[in-house]
């Protein structure tokens, strides 16, 4: 039996100080999508969409069929995983590409906790969680960031992909960046003589916008924000798939050999703008939102290669998953919307809502677990979520969690032994809450802004509705009226929990 066999069945129980044991710990691999849905996986069933090498973390893993996001948007949702707590107490909500980092420099997060248990660190690829501390000279070097969150290295994106800068963030730097170029980045107004996607709509030669991104157009698409300089430095959109998976394997190949690494690895995809690599246009089928879930799902295997050919493989857990729900027509003229009608392609995989959503498909993710020979290949359908991954983690390294954080240890469900998870978490969508409980779900009073494959409006709700998720997994059927118990019940559990973040009054004034 291996040390890490020896691991695996001793990790639920207490042993020695961290140290100690430090080269026996796995590495921990987590890649995170960038809303991808629930359905747009093959491996929960839908064929209009195959992802073989994501597939096989769920075959031979743990497939879970409840894993959740905290959060329908981006931001608050990475906030959540590598801190531990809602993000709604931080009001975290999608960031500009030149905000300030929403981390505090002092506040415990996973990648510290896995470093003072002798982990070295990276985050590769979506960053999202803001740089600096407001007013960034993008043109030196920018802290706090990556590395103030506990990642000893990181080649980041600073936002998303339809925000500038349009350009990697290595160590703290612009990647590329020439001294007699300069770059300067601004939210609030164009910059003088500069072009925009609104003076000059020809620049759009790759794809033209559906709403908002009208600003500053790069590599022929117009963006969020206006950007000037640093010409020698800007991403290209479909070289972006190999420049972040070479960047992981060659992390992969000079990590230090005595110490267990832990990798965050953000994909792009199927955010927009969605630009495959020529190799995987038309590939799917579907489009070119089609096409970046097989180039994401190309990465998965890629990595997964590499760390086979380094030895790694047996030593590595890996989680996959989706920082929130799946959108079609997310502000770009790309045909998502049309393709995926026509195909049958159903992203939120029978789920309601999407991105956005308070809806079961805002925040029920993509989530699988896989660790040779420690896991038992299997499904879950307990609840649980990524910010439950720092205390559960922390207990697999052996690592004290501070008094405080949301983050629930769950270690035996993440490991597929037992449990059964979380029994109730608030979900957040662009600042307004809602309960899982069980098999429930509690929205409060609430304006549904995502619409479904068929693009229709999902309407108000104008009280505390309850679904039976079990009974009723689309959220068709309301069965408020039929439990007033129960809700009274969720809703007095939804206030102990949310407490002064929730106000029942605005909400009721947002509706009218
Ligand atoms: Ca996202």
């Amino acid at each position: 039996m291996t040390n890490f066999h020896r691991l695996g069945l001793t990790a639920l129980c207490s042993f020695g100080a961290a140290t100690a044991y430090s080269q026996k710990l796995p590495n921990i691999l987590i890649i995170v999508a960038d809303d991808l849905g629930y359905g747009d996986v093959s491996a929960y069933g839908s064929q209009t969409l195959l992802t073989p090498n994501i597939d096989r973390l769920a075959r031979e893993g743990i497939r879970f069929t409840n894993g959740h996001a905290s959060s329908a948007t981006s931001t608050p949702s990475r906030y959540a995983l590598l801190t531990g707590m809602y993000p709604w107490r931080k009001r975290a909500n999608i960031l500009p590409g030149d905000a300030p980092l929403i981390i505090d420099e002092a506040q415990p997060t996973l990648p510290k906790m896995l470093r003072a248990a002798g982990y070295t660190t990276a985050a590769i690829g979506k960053w999202h969680l803001g740089m600096g501390r407001g007013r960034i000279d993008w043109n030196g070097l920018i802290t706090p960031g990556a590395r103030e969150v506990g990642f000893d290295y990181s080649c980041i994106l600073s936002a998303t992909v339809d925000r500038v800068p349009t350009v990697y963030v290595e160590n703290g730097r612009v990647l590329g960046l020439e001294a007699d170029d300069p770059i300067a980045v601004s939210y609030s107004k164009p910059f003088e003589s500069e072009p925009t996607a609104v003076t000059n709509p020809e620049l759009m030669t790759r794809m033209r916008y559906s709403h908002g991104h009208n600003q500053t157009v790069i590599n022929g698409i117009p963006r969020i924000g206006y950007m000037r300089g640093g010409k020698a430095a800007l991403w290209k959109d479909d070289e972006m798939a190999d420049f972040l998976s070479a960047k992981v394997s060659t992390y992969l190949d000079t990590i230090p050999k005595d110490r267990p690494f832990f990798l965050y690895y953000g994909l792009h995809e199927p955010h927009v703008p969605r630009v495959p690599a020529p190799r995987f246009q038309g590939a799917s089928g579907l489009g070119v939102r089609g096409d970046v879930v097989v180039e994401a799902d190309w990465c998965v295997g890629t990595v997964m290669k590499k760390l086979e050919e380094r030895g790694l493989l047996a030593n590595t857990l890996v989680i996959f998953t989706s920082d929130n729900g799946p959108v079609l027509d997310d502000g770009y003229q790309d045909e998502a919307r049309e393709l995926a009608i026509a195909a049958g392609h159903d992203m939120n995989g029978g789920y309601r809502g999407g991105k956005y959503s308070l809806f079961e498909a805002g925040t029920r993710v993509p989530f699988f677990v896989y660790w040779p020979g420690h896991v038992k290949a299997q499904t879950s359908d307990a609840l649980f979520s990524q910010h439950d991954l720092y205390a559960s983690l922390a207990a697999l390294v052996h690592q004290e969690v501070p008094q405080g954080l949301d983050s629930e240890n769950h270690l035996a469900t993440l490991l597929g032994r037992k449990g059964k998870g979380r029994k109730d978490m608030v979900v957040e969508a662009s600042g307004r809450l809602a309960l899982r409980s069980g098999r429930y779900a509690l929205v409060p009073p609430y304006r549904g802004d995502s619409t479904n494959i068929t693009g229709n409006e999902l309407g108000v709700v104008g009280h505390y509705t309850l679904y039976d998720l079990d009974a009723d997994p689309s959220q068709q059927q309301e069965v408020t009226s039929r439990n007033p118990r129960l809700l009274r019940k969720l809703r007095e559990r939804f206030r102990a929990l949310v407490g002064n973040y929730y106000n029942e009054d605005q909400q009721q004034e947002q509706l009218k």
